[in-house]
């Protein structure tokens, strides 16, 4: 599968076994050589392969039930928290959606906090979060929420450089870890819901000077424009709200596009280039080297942009330099990343309804019925992935040691019922409405995935998906944080639990590994918040209460504070297995016009918070299923006026339109 394995195999009865174990042994350690490079906590992802793989074995699966924590820092902030940590020179530095912060990683001490104020009113569809920085030379380079990229002085948190991005007032926001390849800051954009025209930027590092703009859109004259009918290119959505990878070798940047705007796909019949698609882009200039489109034509938010993740496998007995993805829309794509060929693509979640695979000599989705009659007749449907996609935004692991990809993955339906999309801005533009469907069984599992068949080795179910990424090492392990707040340490072979330890809020943020004075740490950041708690209802979560903190690992000589230790997963992450709650519309009153009107509107608007027909997990937002009857006034001043961290809806909602919303909020 990759070298190792594959001169193994190659290693027959024909060959002297003592050299057959030599030359395994080399080739293993030249591979890992090459991993080792890429291995670098500086790095988003441990590097620009994205492999989310250590080679630190002090950790390893004989003593992780040594793990303690070492020291614990506060945020000080209640929203979520998904930055990959970053070490360089024995300084942590990490970000929040409105601090980044520069921390003594052997100690938790900080050392500067630099704040970043942006208006409340910048919309986000997904969870006010921000997943990272970037270091280069004596800079740390982020993105901030109303669309600057800044750097500040790892020194001492000074700005050296400030530049504008995007546009907020048109639905932009930046989430993303800049990724730095060929001296080229790369960025991209969030506003996928809300009808923008995505885009990657590309910037010089020293001193924020704009070298390129990609649009993920084509304009009618570009190649690609004939894909859009009439001006739907206009808001056509595509954003590039995840962090790319990138092969110096190649010098290529691979970055993922995301959904089409609206949702519904009736009014934009045709490819939508370059939505749902991997492009590859010469770092230098944004010049597009190939594409491959996933879900041509999307209509389920299935997005494109999960991490490219880069090695090599042996395929039918030819080694590939191949670009891994496990894609939202349930399949598990291995492409050559010199070309962009379609190697391979197989389901990695049980349940996909929208296709029946995925064409290997087209590079195309077998469409299914529903799907087809959903797109051409308007039906609704029931369709597995939902939005939230067989996998989300949470990076997985590839181990070069197992060739398993380690991937948190989601077991989620929706029903989806397609009406006419109308743009409005500031309002969700998905022209759709929809509910979550009751899962039978766990709504997520971590698996251990081969690359090639999609097929687990193993996996871990889990009462609510985690949705925060996963690190691998050398040491056997693999780690992962649950959303109910627990780092999970698993055999890498097994999926065996061997330890865990419950942090103060939920874990949505990627682990990651450093070594300082021969100590390797693990460090994670916990605090509930993103798309998921939210936005899906799921109860599990009610009782986990927001905060933002970072917590560090160390081995200890005692097993004093040790949790568990040897525990089978199942007993651990399964929890309570009725996840979602199901609102029951035989029991409720009709709802009148207005409230009929209010419901569209309120899942358009307020949802991202307040969950689907006010269905929320309850954890980080206000239940709006208590708002009293009587306090219509209060209901309308916190609406046109914002509260607490809700922003102002004056001007993007007329009177009529609140009073609609609050006959919904009321209603039975
Ligand atoms: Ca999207």
């Amino acid at each position: 599968m990759f070298k190792f394995s594959m001169f193994k195999n190659r290693c027959g009865l024909l060959v002297v076994l003592l050299i057959c174990f030599f030359v395994n042994n080399t080739l293993y350690a030249q591979t890992l050589e090459d991993v080792t490079k890429n291995s670098d906590p500086s790095q988003y992802g441990l590097g620009h392969n994205l492999n989310r793989f250590s080679v630190l074995e002090q950790v390893n699966r004989n003593n992780v039930g040594n793990l303690v924590p070492v020291w614990n820092f506060s945020l000080g902030d209640n929203r979520g928290q998904e930055a990959n940590p970053l070490m360089r020179n024995g300084k942590l530095f990490i970000t929040s959606h409105n601090a980044t912060y520069a921390i003594d990683a052997r100690t938790g001490h900080q050392i500067w906090k630099a704040k970043h104020e942006y208006p409340k009113e910048t919309l986000v569809c997904c969870g006010i979060v921000n997943r990272g920085a970037a270091l280069y030379k004596n800079l740390v380079i982020r993105v901030t929420m109303d669309g600057f990229v800044v750097a500040l002085d790892a020194l001492n948190g000074k700005q050296v450089w400030k530049a504008k991005a995007a546009k907020p007032e048109d639905g932009y926001s930046m989430t993303l870890a800049p990724l730095i390849a060929n001296d080229v800051v790369i960025t991209g954009v969030s506003g996928g819901e809300f009808g923008v025209r995505g885009y990657i930027d590309g910037w010089e590092p020293n001193t924020g000077n704009h070298l390129w703009r990609f649009y993920t859109i084509p304009s009618p004259n570009e190649p690609g424009g004939d894909t859009w009918p009439g001006d739907t290119w206009k808001r056509g959505g595509g954003p590039t709200w995840l962090t790319g990878s990138y092969d110096p070798e190649l010098d290529i940047v691979y970055w993922g596009v995301g959904n089409p705007s609206p949702w519904n796909p009736s009014v934009r019949k045709g490819d939508n280039l370059y939505t749902n698609s991997m492009l590859a882009l010469k770092p230098k200039t944004g010049r597009l080297v190939w594409h491959y489109q996933f879900t041509p034509n999307d209509a389920f938010d299935y997005d494109g942009v999960n991490e490219p993740v880069l090695t090599e496998l042996d395929i039918d007995g030819k080694t590939h330099k191949v670009l891994m993805q496990a894609n939202r829309n349930g399949f598990f794509y291995v492409l050559d990343r010199v070309n962009g060929k379609l190697l391979k693509a197989n389901p990695f979640v049980s349940k996909i309804t929208w296709a029946n695979g995925i064409d290997l000599k087209t590079g195309r989705p077998i469409l299914s019925e529903r799907t087809k009659n959903l797109k051409e007749k308007g039906d609704s449907a029931e369709i597995w992935p939902s939005a939230f996609g067989g996998k989300n935004w949470a990076g997985m692991s590839f181990s070069p040691k197992t060739g398993l990809a380690y991937v948190n993955t989601f077991n989620r339906g929706w029903k989806y019922t397609p009406f006419k999309p109308e743009f409005k801005p500031g309002v969700f533009y998905i022209g759709m409405d929809f509910e979550w469907l009751k899962t039978d069984g766990p709504t997520g599992y971590l698996k251990a995935i081969d690359p090639l068949t999609g097929k687990s080795k193993w996996e871990v179910p889990s009462s609510v998906p985690m949705n925060g990424g996963v690190l691998s090492t050398a040491g056997n392990l693999v780690f992962s944080g649950s959303q109910t707040g627990e780092l999970y340490a698993f055999d890498s072979q097994s999926g065996d639990v061997l330890w865990y330890f419950k942090t103060g809020s939920g874990i949505i943020a990627p682990p990651t590994t450093y070594i300082l004075d021969g100590v390797q740490y693990i460090a994670v950041m916990s605090g509930l918040g993103g798309a998921y708690a939210p936005f899906s209802g799921d109860k599990n979560l009610k009782e986990i209460n927001p905060g933002g903190s970072l917590w560090v690992f160390a081995l200890t000589s005692t097993n004093a504070h040790n949790t568990s230790k040897s525990i089978k997963g199942e007993s651990i992450l399964l929890k309570q297995i009725d996840t979602v709650q199901v609102v029951k519309k035989t029991k409720r009153s009709p709802l009148s016009a207005s409230a009929k009107k209010g419901r569209i509107l309120f899942n358009h608007t307020c949802s991202h918070c307040h969950g689907i027909n006010r269905v929320t997990s309850g954890s980080t937002t206000y239940d709006l299923r208590t708002f009293p009857k009587s306090d219509k006034n209060r209901f309308i001043n916190s609406v046109l006026n914002g509260k607490g961290l809700m922003p102002a809806w004056n001007g993007k909602l007329d009177n009529e339109e609140v009073e609609q919303l609050f006959s919904y909020v009321i209603s039975d």
